[in-house]
């Protein structure tokens, strides 16, 4: 007998937007050699670390070169110098107590959202908020809890919960029972958010169907507004029914550097097939330890130096930075008339097509006239079509020039 692949990742369709994108921006730059393309399909930070950062990271470099400093494995769940921040600066701050085994750091927000299904039965019912995050949905494919895509663009088996602008980008609870459903507030990528009220729905509804909400904060440091919760478990009763992750990737420049962290408190429940409640906080322990060797020690002092005065000041004028792109994109777009929404707790602005354009429709016209590159909604779902997304991770000369371009159109 031949080896066997697992046949769910046939299921999976290549990832070809992003390939997509770079053939045509390689093909019209081929064309056009002169001209100066201006990328904001940018899902990826574009200042450096902070100072602050960078020297505890070089300090924690020198001690694993000395006898008498060097460390070597640490605790899988990471560092209680660096969870003790975590506990004291994300949560404490606001109301919400945690103990430090119920913080696991990580290498990333990505790994974790992909992982944490493992420990969740393969007949569970997933549901994403459409557009999505592409994780959330390809590490369920690969699973086997989705079955095969149909005509529709939506594999057989998942709910899809539309964020449009109809809704006002807040996700209707579903018709059907659900038992995981993975929500991204502020999200990536329509930049939009919930209100406490709103996110509350949802903690009400898990309660009721002893379902568990996978609550991905990834630019929570983005919220200007008041009553938009940074954590989940600022809503009563969450920690019972919620996970939460967090990276340092978006708000300290971390997206090379690699560090984050996610919350499975204690009170967290999930059921046998005999229905008896079992923690989910020693699944998750015992998934990490057995899979994953921690943090490197360098990267978890970086880390900690994030919540230093002086930390927290260059993180807060990146963040200032990006936001300032944001504006300018949104207030830019909003003169010329096109609707748009996110960018004001988000660095994403997501962008309705003009009338008579799709999302590819709208992003060949502005790469041919404008050499402005964003990303088509239609690529983070089918809910997605007829929207498009722009990032303000960029610099603010080329986030001017782009918006002074596209502003000469006209739709
Ligand atoms: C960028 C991002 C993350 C962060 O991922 P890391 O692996 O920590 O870099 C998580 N979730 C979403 C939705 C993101 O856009």
């Amino acid at each position: 007998m031949p080896v066997k692949i697992n046949e769910n990742y046939l299921l999976l369709k290549s990832s070809y937007i992003f390939a997509e994108i770079n053939r045509k921006v390689n093909q019209f730059q081929e064309e056009n050699p002169d001209a100066h393309i201006i990328r904001m399909g940018i899902g990826d930070v574009t200042r450096p670390l902070p100072q602050a950062v960078i020297k505890e990271f070089h300090q924690a470099v020198d001690e694993m070169g000395q006898d008498e400093t060097f460390m070597g494995y640490g605790p899988e769940q990471g560092y209680s110098f660096l969870i003790k921040e975590i506990i004291e600066n994300d949560f404490a701050s606001r109301g919400i107590e945690l103990s430090q085994d119920e913080v696991f750091v990580s290498d990333g927000a990505k790994c974790d959202t992909g992982n944490i299904q493992e420990i969740f039965g393969l007949d569970n019912v997933v549901a994403v908020t459409d557009p999505v995050y592409p994780v959330y949905v390809e590490t369920n494919v690969m699973a086997g809890r989705t079955g095969p895509m149909g005509d529709d663009g939506k594999y057989e088996k998942l709910v899809y919960l539309p964020c449009t602008a109809e809704n006002n980008f807040v996700p209707e609870l579903p018709e059907s029972s659900v038992d995981l459903i993975y929500l991204c507030f502020p999200n990536n990528p329509t930049g939009t958010t919930l209100t406490k009220e709103q996110l509350a729905t949802w903690v009400e509804y898990a309660r009721e169907n002893k379902a568990i909400i996978l609550f991905d904060a990834a630019y929570e440091s983005y919220i200007t507004e008041d009553g938009i919760p940074h954590s989940i478990y600022e809503i009563e009763g969450a920690k019972e029914v919620a996970i939460e992750f967090r990276s340092f990737s978006k708000n300290a420049g971390f997206t090379g550097t690699r560090c984050a962290y996610t919350v499975v408190p204690k009170e967290l429940m999930a059921y046998d097939g005999a229905g008896n409640a079992q923690p989910v906080n020693p699944l998750w322990n015992r998934r990490q330890t057995t899979k994953f060797n921690g943090v490197s020690y360098p990267i978890q002092k970086a880390a900690a130096a994030v919540y230093t005065p002086e930390g927290q000041k260059e993180i807060g004028e990146s963040i200032d930075y990006y936001m300032q792109n944001a504006a300018i994109i949104r207030e830019s777009l909003l003169k010329i008339g096109l609707q748009v929404y996110g960018g004001v707790n988000s660095p994403y602005i997501w962008v309705k097509t003009p009338e008579g354009l799709d999302s590819w429709g709208f992003f060949d016209l502005l790469l041919k006239e404008a050499n402005v590159v964003g990303t088509p909604g239609v690529g983070f779902g089918p809910s997605g079509e007829g929207y498009f997304r722009i990032t303000a991770f960029n610099t603010i000369e080329n986030t001017k020039e782009a918006m002074e371009r596209i502003s000469k159109l006209s739709f």
